[in-house]
C-alpha cells in the first residue's frame, strides 16, 4: 500500500498536492484511507436530509448548470413561494424520516414580505431546530430575523473552485458567496455549503473547493454531481463517470476529515448501481426523496441500502 495512504490513516492532513495525487492511486486504497476516516469521527450512523422547493424557476442569475435559471431555456416549473401551510405539512410529514429538511428557493434572494411569511410559520413550527434555509443572498436583518425564528441551519453552496466560478455565473461573485457564509457563521448558524461536479472543472478546482470549504469551516458539505439537462448551458457535457465521483467523495473525505459529508442531487442517475459505496468512499449521509427539480429513488429504498450495509440513521436533533 502508498505510504501517503498509511499516513493519512494514521492522521496525516494531506497538502493540496498530495490531495492530487491521490486521484491516480487505486480505488481501494482511497476507499481504505476515506473509510477509515469516516468511521473515526462518524462510526455507523448516517444522516439523511430532504428538501422543498418552495420557490421554482424565473430567476435573474445565470448560473449555467441550473434549470431555474431565466437564462437557460428548460421546462422547469415556475412558481412563487408556496404557501406557508404547506411546506409546514410537508416538512413535518419529511421529518418522520429526516435528520434535517431543507426549504430552498430559487433566486438572488427572497424580498421582505417572503422572509415575514417564512418567520411566521418557523415561529409556530414544534421541529424548528431540524430545518435549514437556502435562500440565496442575505442582509444582516434577515439573519437576524431568521435567528429569532429559530432557524439553525443556513446552506449556500460554492458550487466550485473560485478560479472555475466565472465559467459558470456572471451575475454575482464568488466572494459574495464567500461572504454570505462567513456573515451566516457571526451570526451563529451551522453551515451547509458544497459543490456541483463534472460541470468542466479540473481536479485541481476541486481541490481547491474542499480546502475552502475547510477554510470555512462548514459543518455539512453537499456534493452534488451534474446531470446535465436540456436547455442549459451545460447540456452538452458528459455525465461523470461513477467511479470518478467516488473518487472525488474519498479526496473530499480525507481533506475535510469531520464535517458531515452529504451525497445529493445526482447520486442515482449518475452513480446507478454503485451508490451504495459512497459510504465506503466517505461519506456519512445523503439526500433522499427527491431534488429540486429532479426525482429521486424515494425513502423505501434509501433506508434499505443503509440497513442491508449494518448501517443506522441518525436522528439527531432534540427540541
Ligand atoms: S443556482 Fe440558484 S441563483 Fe443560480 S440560477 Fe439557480 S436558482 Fe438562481
Amino acid at each position: 500500500m502508498e505510504n501517503l495512504i498509511l499516513e493519512i490513516v494514521s492522521g496525516k492532513q494531506v497538502t493540496k498536492k498530495e490531495a492530487l495525487k491521490l486521484f491516480d492511486f487505486e480505488l481501494e486504497e482511497i476507499f481504505f484511507a476515506a473509510a477509515k476516516i469516516r468511521r473515526k469521527y462518524k462510526g455507523n450512523k448516517i444522516k439523511v436530509c430532504s428538501i422543498i422547493n418552495a420557490k421554482s424557476g424565473q430567476c435573474s442569475e445565470d448560473c449555467k448548470f441550473c434549470t431555474q435559471s431565466a437564462f437557460n431555456k428548460t421546462d422547469v416549473k415556475v412558481y412563487s413561494l408556496t404557501d406557508t401551510e404547506k411546506i409546514k405539512e410537508f416538512s413535518i410529514k419529511a421529518l418522520e424520516n429526516v435528520d434535517c429538511f431543507g426549504i430552498v428557493s430559487s433566486g438572488n434572494s427572497l424580498n421582505d414580505v417572503e422572509i415575514e411569511k417564512l418567520c411566521e410559520m418557523f415561529k409556530k413550527h414544534k421541529k424548528v431546530s431540524h430545518l435549514g434555509v437556502s435562500i440565496g443572498k442575505i442582509s444582516d436583518e434577515t439573519f437576524l430575523k431568521l435567528k429569532e425564528a429559530g432557524i439553525k441551519k443556513m446552506h449556500h453552496n460554492l458550487e466550485t473552485s473560485e478560479n472555475f466560478y466565472p465559467n459558470i455565473c456572471s451575475t454575482h461573485s464568488y466572494q459574495e458567496r464567500v461572504d454570505t457564509i462567513k456573515r451566516a457563521k457571526k451570526f451563529g448558524f451551522e453551515i451547509c455549503s458544497g459543490g456541483l461536479f463534472g460541470m468542466g472543472e479540473s481536479l485541481k478546482d476541486r481541490i481547491d473547493l474542499a480546502f475552502t470549504l475547510k477554510d470555512l469551516d462548514s459543518n455539512s458539505i453537499p456534493m452534488n454531481f451534474l446531470m446535465p439537462i436540456k436547455g442549459t448551458a451545460l447540456e452538452h457535457l458528459p455525465a461523470m463517470p461513477p467511479i470518478e465521483i467516488l473518487k472525488t467523495i474519498a479526496v473530499f473525505r480525507i481533506i475535510l476529515q469531520t464535517p458531515d459529508i452529504m451525497i445529493c442531487g445526482g447520486r442515482e442517475a449518475n452513480l446507478r448501481d454503485l451508490q451504495s459505496w459512497i459510504f465506503q468512499a466517505g461519506a456519512n449521509g445523503m439526500m433522499t426523496g427527491g431534488y429540486l427539480t429532479t426525482i429521486g429513488r424515494g425513502i423505501t429504498s434509501d433506508k434499505q441500502m443503509i440497513k442491508d450495509l449494518g448501517l443506522e440513521i441518525e436522528l439527531n436533533y432534540t427540541d
